[in-house]
């Protein structure tokens, strides 16, 4: 019999036990009877959440006995793990895993081999199903596939039996009236107070087991032409601008929207019985369990987009109601998702979103950059964010500190609303220093840009009034990108970027991938077996070896560069040849267009970022060739401390404002006097206050910084004497006071200035 015949044999045997008139308790009594017959186990047993305790409640093989006296905690043994990492164990011998406890009054020491799946409730888990048997041997991917469909099943008839009570779901059991501060990690900064609403309303899968299996496939086909017409429908609207970063997510969707393998899974689902819902649900729950084995931040951002997918074939096929931004926001809300598609972010009022929250998300994740383009607060990775969070809960969201709290009292409201209103001051103060320029109080004019990487950052440089783009991150626009994108696209976000830019300075970064910032088109020569990627193939050093790659983005920048200044910047260069080879890239493609009788840049300015210390010791024979430096902090500290800037136990261990960092930028900065050379610090240091108080003082006048630090910087440097400055951090420079960091405090508290 093929897997779907034998999954379609039980799921007819499972529709005649559900449609019978058994009490709840006769019909789980059947069903572990089919099960452990079709799966050939001696036992199968159901344990069901009652009270916030898994409780076996129906078995075969083991003793009757046992049944609703076994109980173990959520978590307890391998019954209670599998209920709260809500995921499949299958192991051959039970005994040898960590968390095996055994139960004398259930008789199971005579079995050795165990599987079992969680039965899942609004993607928690209510209850496990598992099997043993003697033999030591895993069970084969198609049992533990019709496992997974009768715990559907069964959960669909445990919910209409009411057997379980909603509440109980495994983790939820906690008291719902106190208020709870849950912890996340800051992907974009801000704060935000509204209702929680949750972006995906539970699609209700009334019928699990199909009817009419011709008819179930003739309306996922029909969902999918659906779903395809309303992507294409996407691609087309006016909103997300032609070139724009969307248009790659998009293409992303549409890869995956005419996908075979997927409508081909699906139907397979169908062909073991199940309706249109089910079929689509369960291959996302496979698609589910898959990704939290790959342990890959881009292939799960990227899988993120299937799931998007996934949800709208869900939506359309049945009929019901959208998402929380089709039904539309009715007041100020935190949205609250597993994870979210960039496009699904994109269709909510914008004027009623506060805030995210994600039980998953990554710095590079599409969504991400795009609220961060919106200016929409996210705080990603809070676990169980859907479980302990009800929908309609009042939230206070603190992404600065990376925090929210459920249910805040009335005093946590207050403090809150006090924090915002004098945010919301702040911002308007450094709304109205837009025009104003940045002279120190000595009267030296400090030049403050900001980085950016999209097409959506742009208006940015307006509302800030930086004084042009310090750093532009070419490689975001291939990490948004499904496929490397073409050189026609690239040369359109150029121009562009020049063009909202005007007469500001832009300098453009060639592409630092490789590394974290891996691409899975560059996958298979990528570095991601390299031990240590930070310091591995990755910015120039890959962009050298794929010369294809720097050629087309060096056509690109020039051609966008026609009758403009074009500043372009290499990133981690260690040596001076590195730097040649990449100019003469850009010389190249130069003569080819001048051969051509095109139009030239006016002007070609070349830099290169400083964040290999090695660099700081050929300065001298590099300086006479380059227009700017750009001291890139962020790869900087951890070279120089040999301290992973990912890893977060290091994270606090060494400070920006050390001595040894800022002697060391100090060096470069005395290195450089003299020459026509640019010096800027472009890493997040910057756009700290205390921090560009302490580059100040040691002869930084140029920063490249976050767009929101813009106003809070410009207004930190009206405030300083820097020759006051200078001189303070040459007394500490020389002889270390024991906190670099409190003297820089009590220096700026004796003035006034504020350093928060
Ligand atoms: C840096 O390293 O400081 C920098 C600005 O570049 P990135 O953060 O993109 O590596
Ligand atoms: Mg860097």
């Amino acid at each position: 019999m093929s897997a779907a015949a034998a999954a379609r044999s039980i799921l007819t045997q499972l529709h005649e036990v559900m449609a019978s008139r058994l009490h709840p308790q006769g019909k789980l009594n059947q069903v572990v009877d089919i099960i452990g017959e079709a799966l050939d186990s001696e036992v199968c047993s159901i344990y069901l959440l009652r009270e916030g305790v898994l409780e076996l409640f129906a078995t075969r093989g083991l003793n009757q006995s046992a049944v609703h006296v076994t109980r173990m905690a959520v978590g307890e043994g391998l019954t209670g793990t599998i209920a709260a990492n809500v995921e499949t164990l299958n192991l051959a011998q039970a005994t040898a895993h960590p968390e095996f406890q055994y139960r004398p009054e259930t008789g199971e020491e005579k079995f050795h081999s165990f599987a079992g799946v969680p039965i899942v409730r609004r993607e928690r888990a209510v209850g496990v199903l598992t099997v043993q048997h003697g033999e030591p041997r895993r069970y084969e991917e198609v049992e533990i596939e019709a496992l997974q469909t009768v715990a559907m099943v069964l959960a669909e008839m445990i919910d209409n039996a009411g057997l379980v009570d909603a509440e109980d779901a495994a983790g939820s059991g906690a008291a719902f009236s106190e208020p709870d501060t849950l912890e996340g990690l800051t992907l974009v900064k801000g704060l935000g107070a509204g209702v929680a609403v949750f972006h995906q309303p539970r699609i209700n899968i009334e019928h699990i087991v199909a009817e009419d299996t011709e008819a179930e496939r003739q309306r996922v086909y029909l969902a999918f032409d659906k779903m395809r017409e309303q992507i294409d429908q996407m691609a087309n609207q006016a909103e997300f601008g032609v070139g724009g970063e969307h248009e790659a997510v998009l293409e992303t969707y549409k890869m995956f929207a005419y996908d075979e393998g997927w409508s081909r899974r699906i139907n397979e689902a169908i062909d073991s019985g199940l309706t249109a819902e089910a079929a689509i649900e369960r291959v996302q729950q496979r698609t589910r369990m898959r990704m939290r084995e790959i342990d890959d931040a881009l292939l799960a951002d990227r899988m993120h987009d299937l799931e998007d997918l996934a949800n709208r074939l869900l939506r359309i096929v049945s009929g019901q109601i959208g998402t929380a931004a089709s039904m539309g926001l009715r007041e100020d809300a935190i949205l609250i998702a597993r994870n979210l598609g960039p496009a699904e972010l994109l269709e909510y009022d914008k004027r009623r979103l506060k805030g995210v929250i994600l039980e998953e998300g990554s710095l590079t994740a599409h969504v991400v950059i795009v609220a961060r383009a919106m200016g929409v607060p996210v705080l990603g990775r809070v676990r169980n964010a859907r479980t302990l969070i009800r929908e309609g809960n009042q939230l206070l969201l603190d992404a600065d500190r990376g925090i929210v709290t459920v249910r805040p009292s009335p005093s946590l409201i207050e403090a809150f609303e006090m924090r915002s209103a004098k945010n919301r001051e702040r911002q308007a103060a450094y709304a109205k220093l837009r025009e104003v320029e940045p002279f120190s109080r000595c009267g030296t004019r400090i030049t403050v840009m900001m980085n950016a990487g999209l097409r959506d950052d742009m208006p940015n440089l307006n509302l800030t009034g930086a004084d042009g783009i310090g750093l532009f991150r070419t490689e975001f626009q291939f990490l948004v990108s499904a496929a490397m994108p073409q050189r026609e696209r690239q040369t359109r976000l150029y121009r562009d970027v020049l063009e909202a830019a005007g007469d500001r300075p832009v300098v453009f970064r060639t592409v630092d991938i490789g590394g974290d910032k891996s691409l899975p088109y560059l996958r298979s020569e990528n570095s991601e077996n390299d031990e240590n990627p930070a310091m591995g193939w990755r910015a120039l050093r890959l962009a050298l070896e794929r010369e294809g790659l720097l050629k087309s983005q060096a056509r690109a920048l020039l051609e966008a560069s026609a009758g403009h200044t074009l500043n372009v910047m290499f990133p981690m260069v260690s040596e001076p040849w590195e730097f040649e080879e990449a100019r003469a890239v850009f010389e190249g493609q130069l003569a080819f267009l001048k051969k051509q009788k095109r139009k030239l840049p006016n002007e070609i300015r070349y830099g290169v970022m400083l964040e290999v210390p090695a660099l700081a010791e050929q300065l001298d024979i590099l300086m006479p060739h380059i227009s700017f430096l750009s001291i890139g902090t962020n790869d900087l500290t951890q070279f120089l401390f040999a301290a992973d800037r990912a890893n977060p136990k290091l994270a606090e261990r060494y400070d920006w404002v050390s001595p040894a960092i800022l002697r060391f930028i100090r060096r470069v900065v005395v290195a450089t006097a003299g020459h026509p050379v640019d010096v800027t610090v472009c890493g997040e240091m910057g756009g700290r206050r205390l921090e560009a108080l302490a580059l100040l003082g040691v002869g930084i006048r140029r920063l490249s910084i976050t767009p929101a630090g813009v106003g809070p910087i410009k207004e930190l440097v009206r405030k300083v004497d820097l020759e006051e400055i200078g001189e303070a951090m040459n007394g500490w420079l020389t002889s270390p006071p024991p906190s670099l960091r409190k003297a820089l405090e009590d220096w700026a508290g004796e003035r006034g200035i504020e350093l928060d």
